[in-house]
């Protein structure tokens, strides 16, 4: 049965892809990658439905390579993308994969590359070709791409490409590829046109559906921060120092190389922290839990396998810090805090664009996750005071203190200085390790980048500090709009809703304040507050819209002058959001959290 499957060297896979594996740091399976790999591997069709993020590309890209034939150089497995920028990732994927494979190629082909470069490629031969549907069938028709040899067809996202109107091509492919290969057909949701396609085109197919509904326990609360991956490790150590009931942690990461790099961050934070995973002996793993038990510890980072059964009551916090893959990975991790009838606190961290995957565990659950509130600077300064004030209480009321009266006043004498100086004095020094405000690092508070909280407007320190793109402002509209560049246009199908949707969602910026949209064909510009902090142009870098990474970047004069319908299509009704300009050109703020 897969469900056992808890190491990739369970499955009958070569050793060169293992190895790679092992260098990459992947150390267990994921759900779906565990119920798949075995069926692709004995030659079995796939109807695959999980959600995006669940590594559907490995399930897929490990067994395909596993059957490649080095030797012989025409394509023996075709993946079919909906767009180009996936396709590109599902190669480096697959490269990824075969880094142990040499002589191994994969070869991205999709619109918008140049015809004659591809062909010299495909001339030059590659074992996997990666392609969004137009042009596969473009080169099929003109016949530089032979298709004879293929064994294993892959269709990647098969909603998506239905929702991009893709399907009928994508038909076209299936009966232009020979009969006897081996199809897999992934899809994130299951619309009764991709079933169509599927009981048409698949073999007997092997039905699998990634989904998991175990309940979590009551007396673990359930929170959830939307932060992106740059700021987590800042995040972690705010929620570490002002949880009320803090004793000890698991935090949960995706790799083991994650393991070993938090762990030593948080130790040179301060913290007594240790790294566990599925490369140490089991006595060293056992050590690691001993000291966790005895206090020697308070964190441990951990993969889910290495974390699994763990039984330390003394947990009062387990912190996702990678999403994990399924609602039930999640349920496993959280039963690690809540134990022998204590209260448990499990945290989410939610990076922009896995929000599809916090639905799902608290559909899945049926259970609320609530919006968890990051301390501020100020808040958490607070606390360090109060805790430092609770100690000199203690002090004054359990030390015999003669001695040190002797000592102060032969300091107020020589110096004289007041009581109260020479006390802050000795406060100063007391917290030099460990100060009690926190560092002013001259940019927005995470506090107020992070989702689930209450919107707040940026400090004016942070707004001085936006010296790259000061540099580079143009401003329109009163000063207050810059015209950014977006990678994502015409082509990609996008609208302006969609653009403004992804901008909103992804960065937290309100609607008002994005101005005009005009999209071309291959790219697109908006109008956004000329005083974006790096943080928020970090986010909306990797963001996307209709899978396309915005990349998003202040326009060049040029483009910044083009107008709307240079060529091509009929220029869309122009899209302007009223009344955003004379607001504060700094409108981003927290994400709302779902109702
Ligand atoms: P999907 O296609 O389902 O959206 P991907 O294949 O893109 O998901 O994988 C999502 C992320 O998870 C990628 O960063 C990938 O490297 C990582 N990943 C995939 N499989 C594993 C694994 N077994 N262990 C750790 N990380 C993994
Ligand atoms: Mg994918």
């Amino acid at each position: 049965m897969t469900a056992t499957i808890e190491r990739f060297d369970q499955l009958d896979l070569q050793a060169p892809i293992l190895a790679a594996l092992a260098e990459i740091g992947y150390e267990t399976p994921s759900p779906i990658q565990a119920a798949c790999i075995p069926h692709l591997l004995a030659g079995h069709d796939i109807l695959g439905e999980a959600q995006t993020g669940t590594g559907k590309t490995a399930a897929f890209a490990l067994p395909a390579l596993d059957q490649v034939d080095i030797n012989q150089r025409n394509p023996q497995v075709l993946v079919l993308t909906p767009t180009r920028e996936l396709a590109i990732q599902v190669a480096e994927a697959f490269q990824r994969y075969a880094s142990k494979m040499p002589g191994f190629h994969v070869l991205p082909i999709y619109g918008g590359q140049s015809m004659v470069v591809q062909l010299r490629q495909l001339q030059r031969g590659a074992h996997v070709v990666v392609g969004t549907p137009g042009r596969v069938m473009d080169h099929l028709e003109r016949k530089s791409l032979n298709l004879e040899g293929l064994t294993t067809l892959i269709l990647d996202e098969a909603d998506e490409m239905l929702r991009m109107g893709f399907i009928d091509d994508v038909e076209w492919i299936l009966e232009h590829t020979p009969t006897a290969r081996q199809t897999a057909l992934f899809s994130a949701t299951m619309p009764d046109a991709i079933r169509r396609v599927a009981h048409r085109y698949l073999r007997d197919p092997k039905e699998i559906k990634i989904k998991a509904a175990t309940a979590t326990v009551s007396t673990i609360k359930q929170r959830f921060l939307q932060i992106a991956g740059p700021h987590k490790l800042d995040a972690l150590t705010r929620i570490l120092e002002v949880e009320d009931d803090f004793d000890a942690a698991i935090v949960f990461v995706r790799t083991k190389t994650a393991t070993v790099e938090l762990a030593e961050k948080l130790e040179a934070r301060g913290y007594a922290a240790a790294c566990l995973n599925g490369d140490m002996t089991q006595q060293l793993r056992e050590r690691v839990i001993e000291q966790l038990k005895n206090e020697t510890l308070d964190i441990v980072v951990a993969t889910d396998v290495a974390a699994r059964g763990i039984d330390v009551p003394r947990v009062s916090h387990v912190i996702n810090y990678d999403i994990p893959y399924d609602t039930e990975a999640y349920v496993h991790r959280i039963g690690r805090t809540g134990r022998a009838g204590r209260n448990g606190n499990a945290i989410l961290f939610v990076a922009p664009r896995e929000t599809h995957l916090l639905r799902q565990i608290e559909r899945a659950t049926k259970q609320p996750i609530e919006p968890l509130k990051l301390p501020s600077r100020e808040a958490v300064a607070d606390k360090r005071v109060a805790a430092f004030r609770q100690q000199v209480s203690e002090v004054l009321a359990s030390e015999d203190l003669g001695f040190f009266l002797d000592v102060i006043a032969a300091i107020e004498e020589k110096h004289d200085a007041d009581v109260h100086t020479i006390a802050a004095a000795l406060a100063f020094l007391a917290q030099k390790d460990r100060p009690l405000q926190m560092p002013d690092t001259g940019r927005p508070d995470i506090a107020q980048l992070a989702g689930g909280g209450k919107p707040e407007r940026p400090t004016r320190e942070a707004r001085d500090n936006r010296s790259e793109i000061l540099e580079r402002r143009r401003d329109y509209a009163e000063g207050r709009l810059a015209r950014y560049r977006i990678d994502v246009g015409r082509e990609h199908m996008a609208s302006p809703k969609d653009i403004v949707g992804a901008i909103a969602n992804e960065a937290g910026i309100e609607s008002r304040f994005i101005g005009q949209i005009n999209l071309f064909e291959d790219y697109s510009t908006v109008e956004l507050p000329s005083d974006l902090p790096n943080d928020v142009l970090q986010i909306l870098r990797r963001a996307r819209v209709r899978q396309q990474l915005l990349n998003i970047r202040l326009a060049s004069p040029e483009e910044a002058s083009r107008e709307r319908g240079g060529r091509g299509a009929p220029p869309k009704k122009p899209f302007r959001k009223e009344g955003g300009f004379d607001k504060p050109a700094c409108g981003f703020k927290a994400r709302k959290p779902k109702p």
